[in-house]
């Protein structure tokens, strides 16, 4: 279901450490994770001022499920 505009098998995501075709800033399963995590406080983002690219995550708690 990949479009061949997104889907780059020189790219690989550390979520999905088997599936090649995107990387891990823009896997929507662990954007999705992440947004989740931090929608229920248990992940703090941190956000460098000058590299707004840049997204340092810190996990609070531990919740793989
Ligand atoms: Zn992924």
């Amino acid at each position: 279901m990949y479009s061949s505009s997104t889907f780059d098998l020189s790219k690989n995501c550390a979520y999905h450490s088997n599936i090649q075709g995107h990387d891990t800033e823009e896997c929507p399963a662990l954007r999705n994770n992440i947004q989740n995590m931090i929608d229920k406080g248990k992940i703090i983002v941190q956000q460098g001022p000058l590299n707004h690219s840049t997204v340092d995550a810190v996990i609070v708690q531990g919740d793989t499920t």
